[in-house]
């Protein structure tokens, strides 16, 4: 490849609208060309990396069992109504109509068209287990399309589908998937974590996430570093912290002016008690119907959580009015005598003293007793609260961590959501029809490409590992009248390609200084040097792009040597 040819332009300044490190590289280096938010194109070093990562994966699920296949990007709408999503996905789905006005959408996702894939060729338990997956161009209208290929309206995906006949058998299939993407991701140069996740509107009974550790990952994710726990903060759980006001008040139940008190904090501090005593009264409108949400006073509502409970599409805070009407204005709510369901988190069970909203501008209730006041009705106590670091691991109680990270896959096991409403069935040997049991499985394609470059990278530019770099050499042609040179980085170029290393020529008519410095940035793994300097001390200078390693080398090893480093970095 000759970046003569190319039409490969570096950017010397970031762009405005890059955020993180990584959308900055990407675009600097010339790998990305935007076109509006949230679609870029890639030029032809930004596209080698992505077939690339899509070459690994298409490697992995096939070595997992899985066939490949690929479906309409282009779906009717009826599928989605077959299915009870129609009105899940809301505003992230792009719809439209074909010219006989018949809906159809562009697929965010394919499990609807999968599993009418299987229903039309399989009705035998003979036929499974089967794995289905395609790599694949995905549409989603994201409220915040942001930080490059991380959140885009246009992306690529690896999405795979298994369908098997019992419960343990799905579980054997989502392993060999798990097992894969840890493998894909290793062989990306990737240091990913799975972690337990929220089942989002996919739906299904367990989930894990591959996360990509990163401060600037949009996922909260919550480690014990004792006993390996790992969850994404949608959906991670904690021990209950003690309560401290488990015994009712000798003194009796108060109403207790709080002028100007209207945050959680400043009540306490009117009521002289600790915040974590004012109990935090929410409301949220579920699918429109209002509820009321109680919590300790210094937690935060888990909105995905409240959402898992309920069972709603469509959650958001009640507007004031509503708030007002049905539990109190803003900075007063509180639990006593409200006529819609109150949820509690379960760290408020056995809370038996404490302070609530009166429902009334400028009052609070004292010494109110969530478990047995008859006026406080709660209709359950579920885990409801975001847990931060320092809360207490579900399992061995140890204080937990709170990372950062980029999630770059996702497994689930669906179990018969899809197949059941889409009334997928086999015939199984006794000759009984069952429902299979699916699992669905995700990679993030284009995402997955730059988070490797938001993990490898150093102030000059991006570090591909070698399995991804665009091209694995960098072959900078210095003094190009020079025809001694010339003919040297040719029979370089034509030595390495021959060893099956991918080159890219940098033939400009630029100083050197402009080629070192658009090839640190570029970031591929190898860079070799040509010049009359080079020439005449003996041969091509070799760098490690990584380290910084340099050696000089005669002509004729040059490919040996580069194919050592090369297969060294592969380790
Ligand atoms: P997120 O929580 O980041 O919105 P998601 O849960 O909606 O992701 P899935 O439906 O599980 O994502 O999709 C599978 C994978 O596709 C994700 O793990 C992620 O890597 C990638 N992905 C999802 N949305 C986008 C997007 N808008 N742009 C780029 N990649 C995406
Ligand atoms: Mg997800």
């Amino acid at each position: 490849m000759r970046w003569s040819k190319t039409l490969l332009a570096t950017l010397r300044e970031d762009p405005k609208d890059a955020e993180i490190v990584s959308h900055k590289l990407m675009m600097r280096s010339g790998l990305l060309v935007k076109l509006s938010g949230g679609l870029y194109s890639y030029s032809p070093l930004g596209v080698r990396v992505l077939h690339k990562v899509e070459k690994i994966v298409r490697e992995e699920m096939d070595r997992a069992g899985a066939s490949e296949v690929l479906f309409t990007a282009l779906q009717p709408i009826e599928l989605w109504e077959e299915s009870g999503r129609a009105g899940l996905m809301g505003k992230s789905m792009f719809r439209l109509k074909d010219r006989n006005d018949q809906t159809m959408v562009l697929g965010p996702t394919h499990e609807e068209v999968a599993t009418d894939y299987l229903r039309t060729l399989a009705s035998s338990y003979r036929q499974l287990p089967a794995t289905v997956y395609q790599i694949q161009t995905k549409f989603r209208d994201e409220i915040r399309p942001r930080f490059g290929l991380m959140r885009c309206k246009e992306f690529v995906m690896k999405d795979a589908y298994s369908f098997d006949l019992t419960s343990e058998e799905a579980d054997v299939s989502y392993k060999k998937m798990y097992d894969a993407y840890l493998r894909i991701f290793a062989r990306c140069g990737l240091d990913a974590h799975p972690v337990e996740a929220d089942t989002g509107s996919i739906g299904g009974s367990h989930s894990h996430e591959f996360m990509v550790l990163a401060p600037s990952g949009e996922d909260g994710i919550l480690f014990c570093p004792s006993c390996r726990y790992a969850a994404n903060q949608e959906r991670a759980e904690r021990r209950a912290p003690p309560c401290d006001w488990s015994s009712p008040s000798a003194d009796p139940r108060a109403k207790v002016a709080t002028p100007g008190a209207h945050t959680v904090d400043e009540a306490a501090a009117a009521l002289g008690i600790p915040s974590d005593q004012v109990v935090k009264s929410l409301v949220y409108l579920a699918d429109g119907k209002p509820v009321m949400v109680l919590l300790r006073g210094n937690a935060d509502l888990c909105e995905p959580k409240l959402r898992r409970r309920l069972g709603c599409a469509e959650l958001e805070m009640a507007d004031p009015e509503t708030t007002a009407k049905v539990a109190g204005p803003f900075g007063s709510i509180g639990p006593i005598g409200v006529g819609i369901p109150v949820y509690a988190d379960v760290a408020l069970k056995e809370a038996r003293d404490v302070a609530v909203g009166a429902g009334e501008d400028g009052f609070h209730v004292v010494h109110c007793n969530l478990m047995d006041d008859a006026d406080v009705k709660i209709a359950s106590w579920d885990d409801l609260a975001t847990v931060v670091a320092g809360d207490l691991c579900p399992h061995c109680g140890k204080p937990l961590a709170l990372e950062r990270g980029i999630e770059v896959g996702h497994v689930f096991k669906l179990g018969l959501k899809y197949t059941a409403s889409m009334g997928f069935k086999v015939l199984d040997a006794a000759g009984k029809s069952v429902t299979p049991v699916m699992g669905c499985y995700g990679i993030g394609v284009s995402r997955t490409v730059q988070a490797i470059a938001e993990q490898n990278n150093d102030k000059d530019g991006i570090v591909w590992p070698a399995s991804v770099s665009p091209c694995q050499v960098a072959l900078l042609q210095l003094d190009g009248r020079n025809e001694a040179v010339k003919s040297a980085v040719d029979s370089l170029e034509a030595a390495l390609e021959a060893a099956g290393i991918d080159v890219l020529v940098d033939d400009r008519d630029e100083r050197p200084g402009i080629k070192f410095k658009d090839a640190d940035l570029i970031g591929c793994t190898v860079r070799a040097t040509i010049g009359a300097r080079s020439l005449e001390k003996g041969g091509v200078e070799v760098r490690l792009r990584r380290t910084g390693e340099t050696e000089l080398v005669p002509l004729a090893d040059a490919p040996a040597k580069i194919a050592g480093m090369l297969a060294a970095q592969a380790k």
